[in-house]
């Protein structure tokens, strides 16, 4: 990272595949051995809203103190290696810390992590979809600069803030966690101290491209979680979706769970929520008069909390009349189960009352995240009102259960991956997985480089996950970017493939792509958002000075495809158009003179 010494520390790590250094750990194929390596540094900004984490006793209650947090946080020797960041180049701004080397399997990067305070710091339940915005202008200001995302929230709105923020984040391609706590970190007995250093371990560690929340060693899908209780540590529950990842003696990540893109865009903000929405939980004897008064303009949509699978009183003409009568003036009604759990269905007549009318169903989406999707569908004003309703019956971040189209292929009809696990001697479900899933990354890296996409699908098909990387760290999209199988990177982005995958050498796909100039394949990953780090565009100067120098027009394209100004000078200070007007290239000078005009 910019600036930063390179850490000198390493680490043993014993089981093959347990400590790599990218996105997702390569399978365990338990090999024995060991390995050393150097830790790379990753940068995270701690983005900080207030809560009760950083809560201090004040004349009226517990009330978030100003300027407070980064100070205190570096004389907890667990959150801050002072040691470490005195060894480094650059001294670090009064607001960036150092995370401590863990022997612990779960650390394999130095994390260096920005705190940035809002103004001002709030209780959540004070926070409105203004606050939601401003995080995420924070989100799409910062995000080219930082590898992952820590949100400091008060755990009242958590879920409402971490559902919205899943929404706005379109084409996420990076780690977001929210984290919070219900004891304030500078208690002597408290949650927040760990629930942020989990927090920061994830953020930094492990390319999770969705909002998440996490709280009391675990890690949810934010858009699914819902707090359930006020006094315990144990406060969220994800009632329809297991955890994304357990901290235990190891943070193991469930990758199979993990939402990702299928497309190749950019990130960036949608901030138009629409704020004409709300929530409307029935109860027997509800009056129609105040459904009604509910309903009123400038209301455009509701989130109607029903009973059981999503059913309502169909014996109440009055009732009906009312919701249909909205229905009818375009309000927008989103049917969800006032259940913890389950899903809303019509399977009884209850239900199909509502569908009939045009409401439309929610699944197994929790208040908070169909209020979310509402508010951002509903802001969408491009859309037309069938657009916009299909769109709520979508699957868009992950938020609610869609029924399964069509049957998956199973790990039976690898007949390749079978001979293997016979000869292994395994058969239960679970073995068999285990040798699919070592075997994957090896397997996909051969198919991308050779191009044969067939083989990619049916690996996918199996259940592989074409995101692995080997034991180098190396994904299938890193080697299809070297080859420029431009088939192959555009089937794995779409797939869910991230572009910030680093392998052990700390190079990403978009780095090998510009080595090997391959550009169409530069091209597609950075309209997916790849791009490259400070530290990898304050060193190109010399790079492109030596290309010019060699008359390596192509080898300068790519780098001006990455986004590199052509213009930076080399060690010597020589500009790369000084060096090629010494050096005589016709064809470079007339390159170098376009772009410079
Ligand atoms: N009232 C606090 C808040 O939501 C509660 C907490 O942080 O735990 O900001």
């Amino acid at each position: 990272m910019a600036g930063l010494a390179e850490p000198t520390g390493s680490r043993v790590c014993g089981v093959l595949g347990k400590a790599l250094c990218c996105t997702e750990p390569a399978p365990v194929l338990e090999l024995g051995g060991g390995c050393s390596r150097a830790m790379a540094e990753v940068r995270v900004l701690v983005i900080n809203t207030g809560g009760t984490i950083g809560m201090v006793p004040q004349s009226e209650g517990l009330a978030p103190e100003a300027n407070k947090l980064a100070g205190a946080l570096k004389k907890i020797p667990i959150l801050h290696d002072s040691a470490y960041a005195a060894k480094m180049h650059i001294r670090l701004g009064t607001d960036t810390l150092v995370l401590p080397h863990s022997n612990q399997q779960s650390q394999n990067k130095t994390i260096i992590y920005t705190i940035l305070e809002l103004s001002p710091l709030l209780d959540s339940s004070n926070m409105t979809p203004a606050d939601w915005r401003k995080i995420a202008k924070q989100l799409e200001e910062n995000y080219e600069k930082y590898d992952g995302f820590v949100i400091l929230h008060g755990t009242d709105t958590m879920a409402y803030t971490a559902s919205a923020l899943s929404f706005m984040c379109e084409n996420l391609g990076k780690t977001i966690v929210l984290t919070g706590s219900q004891v304030p970190i500078y208690e002597l007995r408290n949650d927040g101290r760990a629930n942020l250093l989990g927090a920061l371990l994830i953020a930094g560690q492990f390319v999770i491209p969705e909002v998440c929340l996490y709280f009391h060693n675990k890690l949810y899908r934010g858009n699914r979680v819902t707090k359930v209780d006020a006094e315990s540590f144990n406060a969220f529950s994800s009632p329809n979706l297991p955890p994304l990842a357990n901290a235990e003696i190891d943070i193991t990540i469930n990758w199979e769970t993990v939402w990702r893109a299928s497309n190749t865009k950019k990130f960036e903000i949608h901030t138009n929520m629409n704020s004409n929405v709300g929530l409307l939980r029935i109860f027997p004897g509800i009056t129609a008069a105040a459904v009604k008064a509910f309903l009123q303009s400038p209301m455009e949509g509701i989130v109607l909390e029903t009973y059981g699978s999503g059913n309502a009183p169909n014996n109440r003409p009055d009732l009906l009349d009312e919701l249909k009568k909205a229905t009818d003036r375009d309000v927008v009604i989103l049917n969800c189960t006032q259940c913890l759990r389950g899903t809303v269905s019509s399977l009884y007549a209850t239900g199909k009352a509502l569908k009939d009318m045009g409401v439309v169903a929610g699944a197994d989406m929790t208040p908070e995240a169909a209020l979310a999707k509402l508010s951002y569908v509903l802001g969408k004003s491009e859309l037309t009102l069938d657009e916009k309703k299909k769109m709520l019956s979508e699957n868009l971040r992950g938020e609610m259960t869609s029924m399964p189209v069509g049957a998956k292929i199973t790990l039976k009809d690898s007949r390749f991956i079978q001979e293997i696990a016979r000869y292994l001697h395994v058969s239960c479900k679970e073995e068999l997985a285990a040798v699919r899933d070592a075997l994957t990354p090896s397997l996909a890296c051969a198919a991308a480089k050779t191009g044969d996409l067939d083989a990619l699908k049916a690996l996918q098909n199996m259940g592989g996950n074409l995101s692995s990387g080997d034991f180098d760290g190396r994904t299938p999209l890193h080697v299809a970017s070297c080859e420029g199988n431009l088939e192959v990177v555009e089937y794995l982005l779409k797939t869910g493939a991230t572009v910030y995958a680093k392998d052990r050498f700390g190079a990403t796909p978009l780095m090998n792509a510009i080595q090997f100039r391959q550009l169409d394949v530069i091209y597609l990953l950075r309209t997916t958002g790849a791009h490259l780090s400070n530290q990898e565009l304050m060193n190109a100067g010399t790079e492109l000075c030596s290309l010019a120098f060699n008359g390596d027009i192509d080898g300068l394209k790519a780098w001006h495809l990455a986004g590199v100004d052509l213009n930076q000078c080399g060690y010597d200070g020589e500009t790369p158009h000084n060096v090629v007007k010494a050096a005589g290239h016709v064809e470079v000078i007339e390159f170098l003179s376009q772009l410079m005009s």
